[in-house]
C-alpha cells in the first residue's frame, strides 16, 4: 500500500520540537495568569455563520481561507480563529451579568486553507487573549505591555510594535469616503474592486503591489478621528508612554476583520529569521462584535499570535533528557522487581524508564545514555539475592550498592543534589 502522508499545510510535531511548544505555551500561560486572565476552551468546530458575522464577509478568510462543510443540515466550519468562540461563548453564557469584566485567554489549533510557507500552515496554532466590559484605553495599553513581557521572556528579538486607531463607525465611515475618493481611477487588484465597494478600508491591508502602490499618499484614518476617538487613542498612547513600551503609529494598519475599532496593533520580530512574515501577532478592540452576535452592547479588547512563527522566531532552549533514572534488571525474574522500583521512583517525582525487553548491560546502559538519563538502577541476580541495587552515576561514573528498601530514596536524593529532578507542570 502507498503510505499515508499527513494532509499538506498540517505538521506532526515530534517530541524533539514539542518540548519547544510547550517551553513557549507554558511561557504564554504563565504571562497571561500573572495579568490575570483565565483560560477558555471552546469547541474546534462552529456555525459557519458565525465566522461570517463575526470575521466578515470581503476578508481573506471567509472568502477563501474556511474548512467548511456540511453535516447533514449543518452548515460547520474547523475555527480559523479564536476571537469569534469566544466572543460566542460570552454572549452564550450570559457571562456580561455575572462579572463587569471578564479576562480570557485561549491556546490551540486554528484552520485556514492558505498557500503553505514558511510560518504559514494550514493547521497551526495561536495563542489569543480577549478582555471584555472595558473599554479602555487602560487595558489596552496594559495588554500591550503583557504581549512585549511575554516576546522577551521566550527570547524574541528586534521587537517592534505598530499601533493605529480605526475610530468609531462615523470616523470610518467618513474616512471611507475620502479612500475612496482617492483610489478613484487607481488600478487595484481584482480583489480590491470587490473591496473598494464592501471595504475600502481593507485595500489599505493588501499585500498586491498594484493596491500597495495605488495607497501611497492616501489620506491618513487618524485624520478622520472624531474628538471621542481621539482622546481615547491619544490616552492609549500616553499610557504605552507611562509604561515605557516603544511603539510606532502605523496609520496604514487596518486588518481584517469587520468589527475592529479605535486601538488596532501588530507586532512584527525576529526579521532575520522570518523574513517578510514577520507578524508575530495581531489585535485590537472589537467593541460591536458582542452586540452583533445577539449579546448586549459590551465593549471588548482582544490579540491572537501565532504560535508557529513564535517558535521560529524566539531563542530555542536546550533538550531536556527523557528521563532521569533507568532501571536495568538483568534477567526475567528482575523485571518485576525494577518495575515496582520504578513505580517507588516515580512517586517521588522522579522520571524512569525501566527497560522491559532484555538485553547485555552493555545495551541497557547505551539506551540509558541515549535516554540522558543520569542514574542507572541494576538489578541482577546478585543483587536481587544480597537485597541491594547497584546505583550507577552517569556523569560522575561512580558506583555503589545501595539496599533495596532505601534504593528509591537514596536515587531521588542524589538527583535533587544533582539539580536534576523533574520540574514541577506549569
Ligand atoms: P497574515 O497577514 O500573515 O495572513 P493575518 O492577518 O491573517 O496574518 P491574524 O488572523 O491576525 O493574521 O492572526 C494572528 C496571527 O496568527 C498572525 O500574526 C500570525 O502570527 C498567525 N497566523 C495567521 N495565519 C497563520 C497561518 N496560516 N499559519 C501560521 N500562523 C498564522
Ligand atoms: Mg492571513
Amino acid at each position: 500500500m502507498e503510505p499515508v502522508r499527513a494532509v499538506k499545510g498540517m505538521n506532526d510535531v515530534l517530541p524533539a520540537e514539542s518540548v519547544q511548544w510547550q517551553r513557549v505555551e507554558a511561557a504564554f500561560r504563565r504571562t497571561a495568569a500573572l495579568y490575570g486572565f483565565r483560560e477558555v476552551r471552546t469547541p474546534l468546530v462552529e456555525a459557519t455563520r458565525l465566522f461570517v458575522r463575526a470575521v466578515g464577509e470581503g476578508t481573506d478568510i471567509v472568502d477563501k481561507e474556511m474548512y467548511s462543510f456540511k453535516h447533514h443540515d449543518e452548515e460547520l466550519t474547523l475555527r480559523p480563529e479564536g476571537t469569534a468562540g469566544a466572543a460566542r461563548a460570552y454572549v452564550e453564557h450570559k457571562v456580561h451579568a455575572l462579572e463587569p469584566v471578564t479576562r480570557w485567554y485561549y491556546l490551540g489549533p486554528m484552520f485556514r486553507a492558505e498557500k503553505p510557507q514558511r510560518g504559514r500552515y494550514r493547521q497551526f496554532s495561536q495563542a489569543g487573549a480577549e478582555v471584555f466590559g472595558d473599554p479602555g484605553p487602560g487595558c489596552d495599553a496594559e495588554m500591550i505591555d503583557m504581549l512585549v513581557t511575554f516576546l522577551k521572556s521566550i527570547g524574541v528579538p528586534d521587537i517592534e510594535v505598530l499601533v493605529n486607531s480605526i475610530g468609531s463607525g462615523e470616523t470610518r465611515a467618513r474616512y471611507r469616503e475620502l479612500l475612496r475618493a482617492h483610489l478613484e481611477g487607481k488600478v487595484v487588484s481584482e480583489d480590491s474592486q470587490r473591496r473598494l465597494e464592501q471595504n475600502p478600508l481593507r485595500i489599505l491591508d493588501s499585500k498586491d503591489p498594484r493596491d500597495q502602490a495605488a495607497c501611497e499618499g492616501a489620506p491618513s484614518i487618524l485624520d478622520a478621528l472624531g474628538d471621542e476617538d481621539r482622546k481615547h487613542f491619544d490616552d492609549f498612547r500616553r499610557l504605552l508612554d507611562t509604561l515605557g513600551v516603544a511603539y510606532r503609529v502605523e496609520p496604514k494598519l487596518v486588518r481584517g476583520l469587520d468589527y475592529y475599532t479605535r486601538t488596532l496593533f501588530e507586532i512584527k520580530g525576529a526579521k532575520q529569521k522570518l523574513g517578510a512574515g514577520d507578524t508575530l501577532l495581531g489585535g485590537g478592540r472589537y467593541d460591536a462584535m458582542v452586540e452583533e452576535l445577539g449579546g448586549p452592547s459590551v465593549p471588548a479588547l482582544g490579540f491572537a499570535a501565532g504560535i508557529d512563527r513564535l517558535l521560529i522566531a524566539g531563542e530555542p532552549s536546550g533538550a531536556e533528557p527523557a528521563v532521569d533514572a533507568f532501571i536495568a534488571p538483568l534477567g526475567d525474574v528482575a523485571v518485576g522487581h525494577a518495575l515496582a522500583l520504578a513505580r517507588e521512583l516515580r512517586t517521588r517525582g522522579v522520571a524512569v524508564e525501566a527497560d522491559t525487553r532484555g538485553g547485555s548491560l552493555k545495551s541497557l546502559l547505551r539506551r540509558a545514555n541515549a535516554l540522558g538519563a543520569r542514574l542507572v538502577l541494576i538489578l541482577g541476580e546478585g543483587e536481587l539475592a544480597r537485597g541491594v541495587v547497584a546505583l550507577k552515576d552517569l556523569a560522575g561514573h561512580a558506583q555503589e550498592e545501595v539496599p533495596r528498601d532505601r534504593a528509591a530514596a537514596i536515587a531521588a536524593d542524589r538527583l535533587a543534589a544533582s539539580g536534576a529532578v523533574r520540574k514541577e507542570e506549569p
